[in-house]
């Protein structure tokens, strides 16, 4: 099965899904293509994912509200 090269835009619409393993499986493999020879979308995905698995940490802790703050004033410099 030969994948169909992907853009920088079409990799940033798919972020989220592939972090959350949503996508097919060929659009998963076009994304992992493309993060292979993309590095500035590779970082934004590293990123994105440590922040995730940050919440995810967080909300297991039942967040404090400063916690959520510097959430949001983090979410808002993004
Ligand atoms: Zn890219």
């Amino acid at each position: 099965m030969s994948t169909k090269p992907i853009d920088c835009e079409q990799a940033l619409r798919h972020l989220f899904e592939f972090l959350d393993r949503e996508l097919d499986a060929h659009d998963h493999e076009a994304m992992q293509q493309h993060l292979h020879t993309c590095k500035s979308c590779f970082s934004r995905v590293e990123f994105e994912r440590r922040l995730k698995e940050r919440f995810s940490a967080l909300r297991q802790d039942d967040p404090t509200p400063a916690v959520s703050g510097r959430i949001q004033s983090l979410l808002k410099r993004l």
